[in-house]
């Protein structure tokens, strides 16, 4: 069955060449973006703070790894260690816009093999994961919750369970894209319910989200989901926007 699949997959390729998903140039061989791409992302790497995974901009001389940024020193956020693949910088947005807004669903595959290698630390520590939800409003606009495809790939890689409809967002809320930080945390402020929070409890929880702003959104999802007994929540996204 393995070998009539390869040969079906290869007769797939031949008709209809897979092209890169950001440049459209078509690729040698099945997958969703070029070399070249790929390499062009920005790359978030240490030194980074402990917590939030802010990249500091300076080598660190000290060996203490547990070096936090100013933001999370005068507030930390609630959960317990953030990783973003990338910057959320012109070229992320080539790949995440059509994703999220554009129907390409399609770009799940590459964006969450991105998003596995960067967070790969968090996999023998996590039992369950979780998407950041979406309003049932905006589900039926769009058809489709990205955090939710993204998940279901980290799942497989990681081999844990997805949780989709245990955290679930309450309130339709405006699009946070032109807010500040404070309008960001009173528009979610409240938002978010978890369903069965028996499956939930004691558990070390991974949040996914495609794009890390403030963080108001996924530190909210945190506050609630550990006040129903998560034991830990640990935060996986693609992209992070650095000011
Ligand atoms: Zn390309
Ligand atoms: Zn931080």
């Amino acid at each position: 069955m393995v070998i009539l699949k390869h040969i079906w997959d290869s007769v797939i390729n031949f008709i209809f060449p897979q092209q890169c998903c950001i440049c459209k140039n078509f690729l040698g061989e099945s997958g969703y973006l070029c070399i070249s791409c790929a390499s062009k992302f920005d790359v978030i790497s240490e030194p980074k703070c402990a917590c939030c995974g802010y990249p500091f901009e300076f080598k660190l001389k000290s060996k203490n790894k547990k070096l936090l940024c100013p933001n999370c020193i005068k507030k930390p956020y609630k959960f317990d260690g953030a990783i973003s693949a990338v910057r959320y910088d012109d070229f992320a947005k080539k790949i995440i816009l059509p994703f999220k807004h554009g129907d390409k669903t399609q770009y799940a595959k590459p964006i969450s093999t991105i998003m596995i290698m960067a967070g790969r630390k968090f996999k023998d520590e996590i039992d369950v994961i979780i998407p950041v939800p979406i309003h049932l409003t905006r589900m039926l606009k769009r058809k489709y919750n990205q955090a939710s495809l993204l998940s279901t790939y980290i799942s497989k890689a990681y081999q844990k369970p997805v949780l989709y409809s245990t955290l679930l967002r309450s309130k339709s809320t405006p699009s946070q894209g032109h807010m500040s930080e404070k309008e960001r945390k009173q528009n979610v402020s409240g938002v978010f319910v978890v369903k069965k929070n028996q499956r939930i409890k004691g558990k070390n929880i991974l949040l996914i989200d495609d794009v890390f702003t403030t963080g108001a959104t996924v530190n909210e999802c945190t506050k609630i989901l550990k006040k129903s007994g998560a034991n830990k929540v640990f935060v996986l996204t693609f992209a992070r926007v650095i000011k």
